[in-house]
């Protein structure tokens, strides 16, 4: 028996529970992981209280990160030891996840653990880390280059916004960061961002096209904020869309993307192909090192998932939180 967060069906109330479960209920996939770490991302902080439709197979445990330990794999890439990381892939989404002490989970998206990192520095990445990442390497193979201009952020303080302040940083890039938070100043500044707006002044209406200011964004807002920046686009810019923070809706006009031949790029983690996932995860443990893991992270025990995803839902959490699984 191991424990287990567990939502037992859509609408359930509460909406999840602390259970005891065996590793017989867990589902048919070929490597059974003993988890150390999971990690707590805005989509799981939806799913554990019940306040957007993550979850799609029931009862489910969520989850969408974990690292851990290979007990037993009938996969011939993986055998009883490995240390391994599993970030989206449908974990804790479309099959059970990362909110338990073991997993059973599918080969394909499970990667061994990066050269140079620990399995708690894996979790202080997870989704959020991947997903800068890949809008990182969606701006760049779009041709946006530090000599270019300027690069904006959004969401600059939560999890996703820290990592890819600080990876733009590295990179060379002039980063601006957009926070509705002025008290995270200081921190935005020692992530590499040499710019703080406040994120009311993208909150005004957009106008078709505003004055050019930037080379590249990468949002985690959407809806207003969004269409602001893509108006305020420099010529041949791109954005990539990664979140919906502020909403998920988007007015804006054809206006940037034919005067301006502007790119608008949507960023998906879950479903990311084997290729490129190993390109980020390379990437990303290449640009940043252990002492920015640990200064942008903090670690929870296992039972205060969900209380901290109250705080993550209602704004209170600064960059990105671990949980221990060993620490009940
Ligand atoms: P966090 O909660 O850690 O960060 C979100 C940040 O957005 C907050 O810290 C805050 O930053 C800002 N914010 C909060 N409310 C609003 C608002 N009403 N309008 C504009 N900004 C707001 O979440 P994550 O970093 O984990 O995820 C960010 C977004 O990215 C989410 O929508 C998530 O679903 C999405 N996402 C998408 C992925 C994909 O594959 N496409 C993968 C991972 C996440 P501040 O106070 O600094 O403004």
């Amino acid at each position: 028996m191991f424990n287990a967060l567990v939502v037992q069906q859509p609408n359930a109330s509460p909406t999840c529970r602390f259970q005891n479960w065996h590793q017989s209920q867990l589902p048919d996939h070929p490597v059974l992981v003993k988890v150390a770490y999971s990690s707590l991302n805005y989509k799981d902080a939806l799913a554990v209280t019940g306040r957007g439709k993550i979850l799609r197979n029931f009862p489910i445990i969520p989850g969408i990160d974990l690292a851990g330990t290979v007990i037993e794999s009938s996969d011939t890439n993986f055998k009883p030891g490995d240390n391994v990381v599993l970030c989206g892939g449908g974990l804790g989404e479309d099959f059970c996840g990362g909110f338990a002490q073991f997993a059973r989970v599918p080969a394909e998206p499970l990667v061994h653990l990066p050269e140079g990192m620990e399995l708690d520095e894996t979790m202080a990445a997870g989704t959020a880390g991947f997903t800068a990442m890949l809008a990182v390497l969606a701006l760049q193979d779009a041709g946006i280059k530090p000599d270019m201009g300027r690069v904006i952020v959004s969401g600059a303080s939560g999890g996703l916004g820290s990592i890819a302040v600080a990876i733009l940083a590295r990179l060379g890039y002039s980063v601006t960061a957009i926070s509705g938070r002025p008290e995270h100043s200081t921190y935005l500044t020692q992530l590499g961002a040499t710019e703080i707006l406040p994120r009311k002044e993208f909150l005004q209406p957009a106008k078709p096209l505003e004055q050019q200011r930037w080379a590249g964004a990468i949002d985690t807002a959407g809806d207003q904020l969004l269409a602001k920046l893509l108006a305020q686009i420099n010529y041949g810019g791109a954005v990539a869309s990664c979140g919906l923070a502020g909403g998920h809706e988007l007015k804006t006009t054809v206006m940037p993307f034919i005067l301006r031949a502007i790119k608008l790029l949507g960023i998906n983690s879950t479903y990311a192909p084997a290729e490129l996932r190993q390109r980020a995860c390379l990437q990303l443990s290449e640009t940043l090192d252990n002492r920015f893991w640990k200064s942008i992270s903090q670690t929870i025990s296992f039972r205060e998932i969900p209380a901290y995803a109250e705080k993550l839902l209602a704004g209170e959490i600064r960059g990105r939180v671990i949980v221990d699984m060993n620490n009940d």
